[in-house]
């Protein structure tokens, strides 16, 4: 991706916690913001201007792109989070690295007409049909790479350890292709992948349904050896929690901490199904959570305890995970209105809070500390919602980002600028011209090699 000095007007910008009516945002060549200038009541000649509410970029902290191929696919036919499983496997086992590597940058494309600039990409899908390894042993991560680059958004690639079908249990099936045998065989294939200026890595657990407890402390300390974010998935199902008690007499979140696999560097994605005990361990130990409200709503998971997990000292971030809609201002409103259904009451979060989930704490939790604010020194990467779209139209400016969090969605979002690069430009993606199309052929060739 080529960098570019531009300079932006946004007709109002979240600065700070509040919104201000014309912002001069100044990038440099770098990819970086050099001056944020609020007050100018127009745009300079040379400035780009940008109608609408400007907010930092939207971090997508949990996402599996090829979970994209089972929408509306998985709407049909009920059942369970273990039935769907079954159906997400089956599309597992038809990637390659070439439709992977289509797949996913029409999904990160989409992600960038919503608004994300950076995408936190739990990975596991490493190796071919039947777990025979590639030529090049991470031929599907570079793919994912690669598309987030062609996309023109950030990418952490989260490399996830996968060793086990359940406590005890060998991989089996499309699980063949997620596992590397051991932890230090997937230690070593992770520590040849080699980030880029739009790319950095992170390592992951699956679930301690995937990874037996003797490896727990491996994957936590590679990740801590090399200071990099680690992420996993916790206690999204009632079953993973009795199943855990069995063999280990200790709760999920318990059986991590006693490994070392908690800490300010670790998010924990869904926490869903938590004692008081854990809460506090997650809260204690600065662990992040990240909420998936859309997915744990489409896969009948369960609420979790957000407002308790923020309360014990648990940042909080955003996923779209399996994407059954890609729209991180929904996810945003869904923490509040989840927490509303449990608790009869309204007003848990602000609308401030829940974009600061969405941005600055989601991109701390892939490890983009500079990214997520609008201030000087960060990087240049922002998006824009329209407010005077049918959704978005009529409250006073004072209230943009209400109108933005609780009303807008992310047909809303006008521009994406990633590293000072207009990426989404009037709602059209400048380097995937087509993107429904983009979708439509990849999702095509996929279900062709069945
Ligand atoms: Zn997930």
């Amino acid at each position: 991706m080529t960098l570019n000095a531009q300079t932006y007007w946004a007709e109002h910008a979240w600065l700070g916690g509040v919104v201000e009516p014309g912002v001069l945002i100044t990038t440099s060549g770098s990819g970086r913001v050099t001056a944020v200038e609020p007050g100018v009541p127009g745009p300079p000649v040379g400035a780009v201007s940008l109608r609408g509410l400007t907010l930092p970029g939207l971090a997508n902290a949990h996402s599996h792109a090829f979970h994209r191929a089972l929408r509306s696919v998985a709407q049909v036919g009920g059942g369970t989070f273990w039935t769907w499983r079954t159906g997400m496997y089956e599309t597992a086992a038809l990637l390659t690295p070439d439709t992977y590597y289509a797949l996913a940058r029409a999904v990160y494309a989409e992600m960038a007409l919503a608004g994300i600039t950076c995408v936190g990409e739990f990975h596991y899908v490493h190796h071919g049909r039947g777990g025979t390894r590639y030529g090049d042993p991470n031929a599907m991560a570079e793919a994912l790479i690669a598309a987030a680059g062609a996309a023109g958004i950030r990418i952490t690639l989260l490399d996830t350890c996968y060793l086990a079908a359940g406590f005890g249990e060998r991989p089996e099936g499309a699980q063949l292709r997620f596992s590397d045998g051991t932890a230090e065989a997937w230690a070593e294939r992770a520590d040849a992948l080699r980030p880029t200026v739009t790319a950095r890595l992170g390592a992951a657990i699956h679930s301690v349904r995937a990874v037996p407890a003797d490896a727990l402390a491996t994957v936590a300390r590679f990740a801590t050896d090399r200071g990099l974010p680690l992420h996993l998935h916790l206690s999204e199902q009632p079953r993973e929690n009795e199943d855990c008690l069995r063999a280990h007499g200790r709760t999920p979140t318990a059986l991590l901490a006693d490994h070392g696999a908690l800490g300010p560097r670790t998010t924990a994605v869904h926490a869903t199904h938590l004692t008081d005990a854990d809460i506090a361990l997650l809260g204690r130990s600065s662990t992040a959570t990240c909420l998936c409200p859309t997915t744990e709503r489409d896969l009948a998971d369960g609420i979790g305890p957000a407002g308790s997990l923020r309360a014990a000292g648990s940042p909080l971030c955003l996923g779209s995970d399996s994407h059954a809609v890609i729209d991180l201002l929904a996810e945003a409103r869904g923490v509040e209105h989840h927490e509303r259904l449990r608790s009869r009451v309204r007003g848990h979060f602000t609308a401030g809070q829940l974009l600061r989930a969405a941005s600055e704490d989601g991109h701390a939790a892939l490890g983009w500390p500079e990214a997520g604010r609008l201030e000087p020194g960060g990087l240049a990467d922002f998006t824009t919602v329209a407010l005077d779209s049918v959704r978005t139209a009529g409250p006073p400016p004072r209230l943009a980002l209400e109108a933005a969090v609780f009303a807008a969605t992310a047909a809303d979002v006008r521009h994406t600028v990633v590293g000072g690069l207009h990426i989404v430009r009037d709602g059209d993606h400048q380097l995937v011209h087509d993107v429904p199309h983009a979708l439509r052929t990849a999702m095509a060739a996929l279900r062709a090699t069945r």
